[in-house]
């Protein structure tokens, strides 16, 4: 059974209609009765059920509808509904312990955001996400591509990102105007992960402010011996532009001009 309750259309949910598919999106988190999963934006509860079916030990849910929110409490009573907006969810206090999953079909609106927050700071091992189709590409894409920018810079910076597989518009009531993708994310270790994030979000964002300019360009206020010779070192020219440094260069970029990086 699914939970029937009418939510608000200004969240802009669509809710999706096809079993098969969200039987497919639960099983390629692939849980196990070890695992607590968190699922962001339950709506009426389609992947929800799966959820609950694969056994894991635990099993929150994000709902910031206020209707649907206790309707879900109802209908799946072992697990708990947490009537809150996930962009104000505070990741860094889940316990790593706990062997956290996270998954959702995410409010297209606020994906990007909860996408950029969720691999930074959360100690999630995997997540699975259903997207925009445009959006799922540019998380996954690798430097040089086209496709390749700021977001897909900082998550990889944190995760393995993999594209799984496209949804059409058809599965959904109402029907979106573009199509979905659903991708997946690997956590990398701890200590392959960026020291200092906040310092690393600000370079990223500012390189890709400028994505059709040259590094010379863009790092002119900061150009310095040792820059040079850590750009000889990594293959980069100054003419290259800023979608051709992979996510572990743009750490070694920051480290090279931190000191006079504005943070
Ligand atoms: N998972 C369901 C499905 O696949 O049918 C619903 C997906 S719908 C795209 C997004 C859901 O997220 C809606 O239920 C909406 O109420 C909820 N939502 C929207 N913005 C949210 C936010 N900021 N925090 C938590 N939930 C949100």
């Amino acid at each position: 059974m699914q939970v029937r309750h009418k939510a608000k259309k200004s969240l802009g949910q669509n809710f999706l209609q096809d079993d098969n598919i969200a039987r497919k999106i639960v099983d390629s988190l692939k849980i196990s009765e070890k695992d607590s999963v968190i699922e962001i934006g339950p709506g009426q509860g389609a992947l929800t059920k799966h959820i609950l079916e694969a056994g894991p030990k635990k099993l929150m849910l994000i709902e910031m509808d206020r209707n649907l929110a206790p309707a879900l409490e109802k209908e799946y009573p072992a697990a708990e509904v947490i009537q809150q907006d996930a962009l104000k969810f505070i990741w860094e206090d889940l316990d790593p312990e706990k062997n956290w999953k996270i998954i959702g079909n995410l409010p297209y609106n606020v994906a990007s955001k909860l996408m950029w927050d969720i691999a930074a700071k959360s100690p999630a091992v995997n997540c699975v996400f259903m997207v925009q189709h445009e959006v799922g590409l540019r998380i996954t894409a690798d430097q040089g591509s086209k496709k390749y920018g700021g977001i897909s810079a900082w998550i990889k910076s944190y995760c393995e990102t993999q594209y799984l597989f496209k949804v059409p518009p058809t599965v959904f009531k109402p029907k979106p105007k573009v199509d979905s993708a659903v991708i997946k994310f690997y956590s990398l270790p701890n200590n392959e992960k960026p020291s200092d994030p906040e310092g690393l979000a600000g370079l990223i964002k500012y390189c890709f402010q400028y994505r059709r300019k040259q590094l010379g360009k863009i790092l002119k206020s900061f150009v310095s011996d040792s820059l040079l010779q850590w750009m000889e070192e990594e293959g980069i020219s100054l003419k290259d532009r800023p979608e051709a440094l992979s996510p572990v260069q743009f750490q070694g970029l920051y480290n090279c001009i931190k000191n006079d990086f504005p943070s």
